[in-house]
């Protein structure tokens, strides 16, 4: 091709584009709220049913049932070979994350609560469905025994750790601070700042250059509703902890970066997380006007984790719906 009739075609092409793309964005323009791309369109928008779970909840139970990314989550090979320990890998967050991983072609253990087993089943069975090992741990990580035998486990199972993801978490509403009792106040301590620490500890006896911890803090790191204090500091705690061993472990090649998700559909705010009025409007004040589902995250733990982003370390990558960053 002459090269003035080059210039032309890829003139025509680049205009071509732009109009297809425009008329993408005018496509998307026209739905709903909330839907920043076709298949958001589709995604739940409060108002929700009032529902009430025994804490801590079951996916499965949930109206409308959370979209993990089961039929939807392709993978591309970015985590290939690598092995990793997720926690809360039964349901919401953590389990987007499991089934991204096992797509993206990691082997993978999830932790959860003895009562969880049927959503822990549910997940095994869609790694398994992927030709990935999956390793199913339960136990409570409040006790710090267990979290060194988890750790242990899951390596000793998947021949290896590459990869920690800190995701399970305790979140309980209550009132005012007179409301939470020093049980509650340990519970939520143990869980989401004692166990990430005790998990990291562990861990990283196992893990060499490459490796990388995932921590899950949260929008409340930075903007605290008023009946979650106890839970908000442990997500600001967690952002913290992830920028600090981000710097003690950048000489050992081992990265730390976490996620921050605004309002997610997931088991914690049906047990206990969130108060009945909280639940019915969940998303609303999020300017796309609804909560994510659990599968408009998972590749932001795939992205935290890709060994392509070997720059990226004490990140936080956030999913909150138009809100911002807390960091
Ligand atoms: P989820 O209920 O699906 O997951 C939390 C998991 O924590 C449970 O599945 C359970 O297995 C685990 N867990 C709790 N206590 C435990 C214990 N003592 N021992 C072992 N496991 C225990 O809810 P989710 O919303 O997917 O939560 C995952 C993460 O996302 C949490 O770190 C939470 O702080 C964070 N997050 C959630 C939201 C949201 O709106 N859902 C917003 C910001 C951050
Ligand atoms: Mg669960």
């Amino acid at each position: 091709m002459p090269d003035t009739d080059r210039r032309t075609f890829v003139a025509g092409a680049a205009a071509l584009t732009a109009a297809s793309a425009s008329s993408a964005a005018a496509q998307e323009g026209k739905s709903a709220a909330g839907a920043t791309t076709p298949a958001a369109a589709s995604f739940p928008k409060p108002p929700f049913p009032v529902q009430r779970q025994p804490w801590p909840g079951l996916a499965s139970k949930m109206t409308p049932r959370p979209d993990h990314g089961e039929q939807s989550y392709k993978g591309s090979g970015k985590l290939t070979g690598k092995k990793a320990l997720i926690t809360g890998g039964d349901s919401g967050i953590g389990r987007a994350a499991a089934i991204a991983y096992a797509r993206e072609g990691a082997d993978v253990a999830i932790n959860y609560l003895p009562a969880e087993e049927p959503d822990a089943r549910e997940v095994v069975a869609l790694i398994e469905a992927e030709g990935r090992k999956a390793v199913a741990i339960p136990g409570d990580l409040r006790d710090e025994r267990f979290c060194r035998r988890l750790v242990e486990q899951a390596a000793a199972r998947l021949g290896g750790l590459d990869i920690l993801i800190n995701n399970a978490a305790r979140q309980q509403t209550r009132p005012t601070i007179a409301d939470i009792s020093s049980q509650d106040f340990d519970d939520t301590m143990k869980t989401n700042v004692y166990a990430p620490f005790w998990l990291t500890k562990a861990a990283l006896e196992r893990m060499g250059p490459g490796a990388v911890i995932v921590n899950t803090s949260s929008e409340q790191a930075g903007d605290p509703s008023k009946d979650i204090v106890d839970y908000a500091m442990t997500r600001a705690a967690v952002l913290n902890f992830t920028k600090g061993m981000a710097k003690q472990l950048a000489s050992r090649g081992i990265r730390v970066n976490a996620v921050a998700p605004g309002p997610f559909w997931t088991p914690l705010q049906v047990s206990g997380g969130a108060t009945p009025e909280k639940q019915r409007t969940f998303g609303q004040s999020a300017p796309l006007g609804r909560p994510g589902q659990p599968a408009e995250i998972a590749a932001l733990f795939v992205a935290a984790a890709d060994p392509s982003l070997s720059f990226s370390t004490g990140q936080i990558f956030g999913a909150s719906g138009g809100n911002g960053q807390p960091a």
